[in-house]
């Protein structure tokens, strides 16, 4: 069979167009393929020579014995969030409200309120992620015009028993521990 939409589907159905043609029977299974046994045996004689390769580590694969080890991020990981602080210690955020709009998980939530400097317009009386909605893209990060929260912690760490330990406030967020 030759043409342009002529195509082998395995080694006995040729296809072309809307017609399916059989050329050759499958080969007809034998008595001890038909009852699975030696198949089964074979399959976990495969699986059990995996096991033992993987167990001595025949195949030379570097393993990282985690937690007691921890393997270094590059250098563009992206880690937990940290608001950074003025030089007076208070946060440089002023509450523009730019990182939560451009968040595509609307997992950021701030309260804005008056700054008592009058040269600053507001702060942040609350600034909350929820890091089980974050997806890490880094939006916030960019959208940010006065650099006041950065993703280069390297802290990847993030598990915790409940949700409300996961949504990170203001305090937490200043700490920037682990911060590069
Ligand atoms: S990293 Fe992305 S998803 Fe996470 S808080 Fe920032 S903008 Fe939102
Ligand atoms: S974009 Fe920056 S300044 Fe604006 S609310 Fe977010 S962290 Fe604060």
């Amino acid at each position: 069979m030759e043409g342009p939409d002529a195509s082998c589907i395995g080694e006995y159905i040729y296809y072309r167009g809307d017609n399916i043609m059989l050329l050759k029977s499958p080969k007809k299974l034998s008595f001890w393929e038909r009852t699975y046994i030696v198949e089964i045996l074979k399959g976990l004689g495969v699986t059990i020579s995996h096991l033992l390769r993987s167990f001595w580590n025949m195949n030379g694969r570097p393993t990282v014995p985690y937690p007691d080890v921890k393997r270094k991020s590059p250098e563009r990981f992206r880690g937990r969030h940290r608001l950074m602080r003025r030089e007076d210690g208070s946060p440089r955020c002023v509450a523009c409200m730019c990182c939560p709009t451009a968040c595509p998980a609307d997992c950021i939530y701030i309260v804005a309120g008056e700054h008592p400097d009058p040269k600053i317009e507001k702060y942040p009386v609350s600034f909350e992620i929820d890091i089980l909605r974050c997806v890490f893209c880094g939006l916030c990060v960019e959208a940010c015009p006065v650099d006041a929260i950065r993703m280069d912690t390297g802290i990847y760490e993030m598990s915790d028993y409940t949700r409300r330990d996961l949504i990170y406030d203001k305090e937490y967020l200043l700490k920037g521990e682990g911060a590069k």
